[in-house]
């Protein structure tokens, strides 16, 4: 059977050569396997008989059993062919205006037809045009009697006469010449627990449904299977993962964890924050190297997460590290991060491109040394000068921005990895994140801390800009900051600039001083420059900050509480989010003001829309997945990656957990799946393995 699927597509009869050759083009399909996987797009339900009768001006296809009673030439020099159709409650007429020769020749007068196509009415009558005609005897004995499959085509396939009628037809030979005979894989145990249409009969009701109830039951099956084997995949690889690479034992918590934890914490943890230390002091007592990613919303409270687990680190006899996509930020940690640290005597300090090269050499020496004890810092933590007395963690804030290769040079060098902790609040939906990065670890912040007023978001049109300057001035007026943030697209960064310059010129026109004094900072600024912007913006020196995105993430400034976003509908919905994240941080109520041209496509007004409606950041997500696609999430350009044949990951995420569960349980009955009942899995995992294997691109 195997090796029948492995036949070339052309051998199979009714294809050939020629239309082998588009088959392969157009569709890649090379051989019989190839065809039986050409799952449709859709199906016409044809479960449903009309009577001419109940007809309706509606334009949608159906399908009539009538008889033709009549048939003539209509017109003179451009001819259209006429037949009369009845079917007892009423007539129509059938209209040909090509082909009408052949249809003259063969059409049956008075024999039971059965007639499918869009019905509409013309002068009183129904007409259909070009009907697909089937005598009612070969259509009761027709494979495709039910739901009638509609495949993917392309221009060219349709116009080389690869219609859908034909591929069915092909699809019908290839169950004649397999003789549909094609085993289950999956454990019997799953098959009747699930209820699960055999393979068979699934392939076979997926091509040629018998009803829709059948349908379904096929197309469950089906997309179960799929991603049961991506789970098995992405399970077993996590299961190699924990018995090869070795990691450090972090069996001690000691004086910093404790003293820390009971002396120095600046307020009460939240549950979510308590659970999430639990699971990676878990992690990191085992003898396996923990990869984990750490999922919040912005504000969730992931340093002091972050903080605690070094702690541990420290504890054990261990160096740790964070390291962050920009100065601003990795300042940020440093600043925070030392003061908490403070009490507890901890050497701790800061590595960027702009540390002075007298500090540099002392930081180098010191972390081989084993003197310091904590490094924050960027990029330059992966300069091959640094190095580590002994990395026993290494923490990573907002992973996006680091690629898979960067990140190991941080412990290439040494022999046992440090453990990963990789922080994010961009939020993954949980069943994307599963089926991505399911050999990572996950653990999720799903609660802000007490306290934190829901920010109030609002949409305005730049026609409204003076009633939005009025309430930014009563907003200062009562001691708030507010940032402006102009959008910054790599493409028109000329353009971009000159916006957000001129932009700055007129709010310091309209913030005078010295009422109102006015930050700017951006990407072409020097960092020494920009932090001192910052810094006079964090110490309320001033009350505007105009910026662009440099500032998405992790700036704190908690007496910040307007997030002004120019040309809102340039930003995608997840750094809507993440903007407006900047504000809400501390006791007061916080605003996100959205500006806007008169002229906004559907996508934006959906992604505006969404972010007045909620601040969740899951449910913002799960949104963007749908507008955007898996592809760009974290901007991982997945789409082809997956390579789903007939599953959905967005619409189909209840079997994706269904499956993924009994993945699960199976591989904790039986990893090596070595049982007699799982030889035939086994077998194909392991063919299925020898394919390029996708999952490796990822993690
Ligand atoms: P993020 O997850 O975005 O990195 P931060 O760690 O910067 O969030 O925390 C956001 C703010 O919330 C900080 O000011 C922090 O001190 C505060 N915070 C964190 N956890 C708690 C908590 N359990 N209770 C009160 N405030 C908290
Ligand atoms: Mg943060």
């Amino acid at each position: 059977m195997n090796n029948l699927l492995e036949t070339p597509i052309e051998y199979l009869k009714g294809v050939g050569p020629a239309r082998g050759e588009l088959l392969r083009k157009e569709l890649g399909i090379n051989k019989y396997g190839d065809l039986l996987h050409l799952f449709p797009n859709r199906y016409i339900d044809r479960t449903r008989y009309y009577k001419v009768s109940e007809l309706i001006n509606n334009n949608a296809e159906v399908q009539v059993v009538g008889k033709i009673t009549n048939l003539k030439t209509v017109g003179e020099k451009k001819t259209r062919l006429v037949a009369t159709f009845t079917d007892g409650t009423g007539e129509m007429e059938l209209v040909w205006f090509q082909g009408q020769k052949w249809i003259r020749e063969n059409i049956k007068i008075n024999v039971p037809y059965v007639i499918f196509g869009k019905a509409s009415t013309f002068n009183g009558t129904f007409n259909m045009a070009h009907p697909e005609l089937e005598l009612l005897s070969e259509h009761e004995q027709s494979l495709r009697s039910a739901m009638q499959p509609i495949y993917p085509s392309t221009e060219k396939l349709s116009q080389k006469g690869i219609t859908n009628k034909v591929v069915n037809k092909i699809m019908q030979q290839l169950f004649h010449e397999t003789q549909a005979r094609f085993g289950d894989v999956l454990p019997p145990s799953i098959l009747t627990e699930l209820q699960l249409l055999p393979k068979n009969a699934a392939l076979f009701n997926i091509h040629f449904p018998k009803s829709p109830e059948l349908l379904a039951r096929a197309q469950f099956r089906l997309k179960f299977e799929e991603l049961f084997f991506i789970q098995l995949q992405l399970i077993t690889k996590n299961l190699i993962r924990k018995h090869k690479i070795k990691g450090h034992i972090f069996d001690k918590v000691g004086n910093y964890f404790t003293v820390f934890y009971e002396k120095h914490l600046p307020f009460s943890l939240t549950n979510a924050q308590k659970r999430v230390i639990k699971e990676i002091r878990h992690d990191m007592g085992q003898p396996a190297q923990m990869n984990r990613l750490l999922q919040g919303d912005v504000g969730s409270g992931k340093t002091i997460v972050a903080l605690m687990s070094m702690l541990l680190a420290l504890d054990n006899g261990f160096q740790a590290c964070l390291m962050a996509p920009t100065e601003i930020l990795a300042n940020q940690h440093f600043l925070g991060l030392s003061e908490l640290a403070q009490p507890l005597g901890i050497n701790i300090k800061i590595l960027t491109g702009s540390t002075k090269t007298v500090d540099r050499r002392i930081i180098h020496e010191e972390l081989e040394n084993g003197a310091l004890h904590i490094i924050i810092g960027t990029h330059a933590l992966l300069e091959d000068r640094v190095q580590f007395h002994n990395l026993g963690l290494a923490v990573i804030d907002e992973q996006h921005r680091f690629g898979v290769e960067q990140r190991s040079k941080l412990w290439r060098k040494n022999d046992i990895p440090p453990h990963v902790l990789v922080m994010t609040a961009t939020p993954i939906p949980r069943t994307l994140a599963m089926s991505l990065y399911g050999d990572l670890d996950i653990s999720v912040i799903d609660e802000l801390p007490p306290g934190r007023k829901p920010i109030q978001t609002v949409h305005r049109y730049d026609s409204n800009r003076l009633k939005v300057w009025k309430f930014l001035k009563d907003e200062i007026a009562k001691g708030r900051q507010v940032y402006i943030v102009y959008p910054l697209i790599q493409e028109s960064e000329t353009m971009d600039y000159k916006d957000l310059m001129d932009g700055y010129e007129s709010i310091a026109r309209d913030f005078p001083l010295p009422h109102y004094s006015v930050s700017i900072v951006h990407g072409k600024m020097k960092p020494a420059d920009k932090d001192s912007e910052m810094a006079r913006f964090a110490a309320g020196k001033t009350n505007i900050m105009v910026a662009t995105t440099v500032i998405e993430v992790g700036v704190n400034v908690p007496n910040a509480s307007v997030m002004v976003i120019e040309s809102a509908e340039r930003f995608g919905l997840s750094q809507l989010h993440q903007l407006r994240g900047r504000v809400g941080r501390g006791a007061d109520q916080s605003y996100c003001i959205m500006m806007t041209g008169q002229k906004l496509s559907n996508d934006s007004k959906t992604r505006l829309e969404t972010m007045c409606r909620t601040n969740d950041g899951f449910e913002i997500a799960e949104v963007d997945l749908k507008l955007r696609g898996p592809g760009d999430i974290m901007g991982t350009q997945q789409s082809g990656v997956l390579n789903l044949q007939i599953a959905d990951i967005i619409k189909d995420k209840d079997i994706l957990q269904l499956a993924r569960h009994h993945a699960i349980r199976l591989l904790q009955d039986d990893a090596p799946l070595n049982k007699p009942e799982h030889a035939a899995l086994r077998h194909a995992f392991i063919e299925m393995g020898k394919k390029k294997n996708i999952w490796n691109y990822i993690s």
